[in-house]
């Protein structure tokens, strides 16, 4: 589903990206780590179209992103394209970014009827059910301020996946919860991943790397450190850098 290939990025003269590769395979789920600074974000945001790729390929379900290949030569995609290809991916934050102003229920159907033209009934009896299934089906009228952060976080998901993502892309979506809230979002998170989603996901939460991921892939200062089997990568580091890394964490 993903494909990075030797992907950099820079801004200014700073290189954050120093030749990122990874695969990430259809309905897996791929948990990155990594020191702060290192670069997790920008990658997630190459990949959702916020950042472009200054050298290197990335590719999402076979399209490359944000071009077009002829030949050797790219050339970037016109904008409706990009978008296009930007529907197809859900994107969680760190802080959820719910539109305080209007009520769970509106926060999730704009899209799919502003983006993917649905009728507003079909997009309210499909946000009805997102919200059943995070567990928070009667708080369809509330507003973001009423509820508590792994509420929102979860009404965050479910407005993600009203778009129907092919993939999903977590940047530390539990970092700016209260410790008893994250046991919440994480289940939710998981629940999805069972149900085959293809997610990427930077989390330190290392019981749902060892437990949900298929791949857990160490980043360091732009560059993929080592990447593998979660419990053996966490059990028995190759590299130096991964395991000091992980003695900070546990
Ligand atoms: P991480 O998510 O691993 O903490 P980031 O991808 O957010 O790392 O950032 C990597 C580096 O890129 C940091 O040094 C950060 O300051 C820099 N950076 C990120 N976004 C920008 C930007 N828009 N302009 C300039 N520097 C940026
Ligand atoms: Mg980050």
């Amino acid at each position: 589903m993903v494909r990075a290939d030797r992907v950099c990025k820079s801004f200014g003269a700073v290189k954050v990206l120093k030749g990122i590769s990874l695969e990430v395979g259809r309905g897996q789920v791929t948990c990155l780590i990594g020191p702060s600074g290192s670069g997790k974000s920008t990658f997630l945001r190459c990949i959702n179209h916020l950042e472009r790729v200054d050298a290197g390929r990335l590719y999402v379900d076979g399209d490359l992103v944000g071009y077009a290949e002829r030949g050797s030569k790219l050339y970037e995609l016109h904008p409706r394209a990009a978008a296009k290809q930007r529907r197809d991916i859900g994107m969680v934050f760190q802080h959820f970014n719910l539109f305080p102003h209007r009520t769970v229920l509106e926060n999730i159907i704009e899209a799919p009827i502003l983006v993917k033209k649905l009728k507003r009934d079909e997009a309210v009896e499909k946000a009805r059910d997102l919200l059943a299934r995070v567990g928070l089906a009667d708080k369809v009228d509330a507003y973001p301020a009423q509820l508590s952060g792994g509420q929102q976080q979860r009404v965050a998901i479910a407005r993600a996946l009203a778009m129907d993502p092919k993939l999903m892309l977590f940047d530390e979506p539990t970092s700016a919860l209260d410790p008893e809230l994250v046991g919440e979002v994480l289940a939710v998170m998981r629940d999805l991943a069972d149900g085959g989603m293809t997610m990427v996901v930077v989390t330190h939460e290392m019981g749902f790397a060892r437990e949900v991921a298929d791949q857990l892939v160490f980043m360091d200062s732009g560059v993929v450190v080592e990447a593998g089997d979660p419990r053996q990568v966490l059990a028995d580091p190759k590299e130096s850098r991964t395991r000091e890394f992980l003695s900070r964490l546990l």
